[in-house]
């Protein structure tokens, strides 16, 4: 087991042990919003699967209205009518021109088509008063896609737009990485269910509630497991109960020095348990502590609100991100620069990640500010904020107006 490490080394051996991500599952198309494809999908036909019209308007021969200008216009008979969706079994002869809607296919013989509000129409006569370039208005069978082609790559997080071009090319399911689901355990002697008054000394259970509400965030199936209480055996049957339906199991409290503190000391014993690290140089949440049982992965939380959340981004959504699939590069927090706008206080030993509202005016400038008293315990730092300030350990403080690093909490 390593003790007190940097967030780095900690996040590269949670992401380490996972080796690829979880197995796929066909969803219908809709519920792949957000998720990453597995497979390669190409289209079965080109898109558009013909020649079509851009534009409502008329269908003719670019080279019979050369000589069209207002002086001598031209004047063609009109001799169909074409729809979109109904494609016309005719050929269009020269000096002749057909009605045509926007999608409609274009007809043999046709090789340009004007908008309708550019000619005149007159008892089944167009009069056109300029020259129409060949190819005007026209969509090429396959300019969007060709047959064949891959419309949506294996590895892609499936957007609206793709799952248009899914439906486009006729895709009523596809194959997703599944969603991790994620067993959520709160402990603590002290710790009452969100429904009671609690009594003396206690208070309610929040942490897996906005533990929960981060799972669902990060596109995982969260599962409220029930408070288990400070007691060696109680936490073993409730891990034990977690692991074996989840590909990750969240605790919270119970990780620190405290006497009655026994998650380590529980998995520790368990049979095909390994304890990876505990505790990371950051503030809030140093009592972390990351181990492995039967191969799932156990990650003890701090019980403390604000260092549960903050060790949720640093550590948690970075690995179920990877779990669902994604690429390397967006399994962490988006970084940016901003202008503190009061000094921050100096740090001790530890990072520290303080809370932040970011705000960027019109001229495009981000300013941050702290979001007030900073405890681990202030779970309101987390409701108003929305990013975290990385303030470096064993620094001096910035000044008002200097530069800092933030991770932005608003995905
Ligand atoms: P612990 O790490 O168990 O000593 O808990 C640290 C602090 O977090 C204590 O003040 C606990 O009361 C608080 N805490 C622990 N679990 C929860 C929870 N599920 N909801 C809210 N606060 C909690
Ligand atoms: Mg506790």
């Amino acid at each position: 087991m390593k003790k007190y490490i940097e967030v780095e080394e900690a996040r590269e051996l949670i992401l380490g042990d996972l080796e690829r991500p979880l197995s796929a599952e066909k969803v219908d198309l809709l519920a792949a919003l957000g998720r990453i494809i597995c497979e390669d999908v190409e289209a079965d036909r080109d898109l558009p699967p013909a020649d079509n019209s851009a534009m409502d308007g008329y269908g003719l021969r670019a080279v019979d209205t050369e000589s069209a200008s207002p002086e001598q216009p031209l004047r063609l008979p009109v001799v169909a009518d074409i729809p979109a969706g109904k494609p016309w079994p005719g050929r269009v002869a020269a000096e002749e021109a057909v009605r045509i809607m926007t999608g409609a296919p274009i007809p043999p013989g046709v090789d340009a088509v004007i908008r309708r509000e550019f000619v005149e129409e007159l008892d089944g006569l167009i009069i056109l008063k300029e020259p129409v370039e060949p190819g005007n208005d026209i969509r090429r069978a396959g300019e969007d896609i060709k047959a064949g082609a891959v419309v949506v790559a294996a590895g892609t997080r499936i957007s609206p737009a793709a799952i248009g071009m899914l439906a486009a090319v006729g895709m009523p399911y596809v194959a997703v990485v599944r969603r991790p689901r994620v067993a959520v355990l709160a402990t603590g002697d002290e710790i009452v269910d969100f429904n009671q008054v609690p009594g003396p000394g206690a208070i309610r259970n929040s942490n897996s509630f906005s533990l929960a509400a981060l799972v669902l965030q990060a596109g995982a199936l969260p599962q409220i497991f029930p408070i288990t209480r400070d007691q060696p055996e109680l936490i073993r049957r409730a891990l034990l109960d977690a692991v074996s339906g989840s590909d990750l199991v969240l605790t919270s409290g119970g990780v620190s020095m405290g006497d009655y503190d026994f998650i380590q000391d529980v998995i520790r014993d368990l049979p095909a348990a390994e304890i990876r690290f505990w505790q990371v140089r950051m503030k809030p949440g140093k009592p972390l502590l990351y181990s492995r049982v039967s191969a799932t992965p156990v990650i003890g939380l701090p019980g403390n609100p604000v260092s549960t959340m903050v060790s949720f981004e640093q550590f948690v959504r970075p690995l179920l991100k990877k779990m669902a699939g994604y690429p390397e590069s967006e399994l962490l927090l988006k970084k940016e620069l901003a202008t503190v706008l009061a000094d921050l206080p100096a740090t001790g030993e530890r990072r520290h990640y303080a809370r932040g509202i970011a705000e960027r005016d019109q001229t495009g400038k981000l300013t941050v500010k702290l979001t007030g008293a900073q405890g681990s315990g202030i779970l309101n730092s987390m409701v108003k904020g929305n990013c975290l300030i990385i303030q470096p350990p064993v620094a001096a403080g910035a000044h008002k107006d200097s530069i800092v690093e933030i991770e932005w909490l608003d995905y």
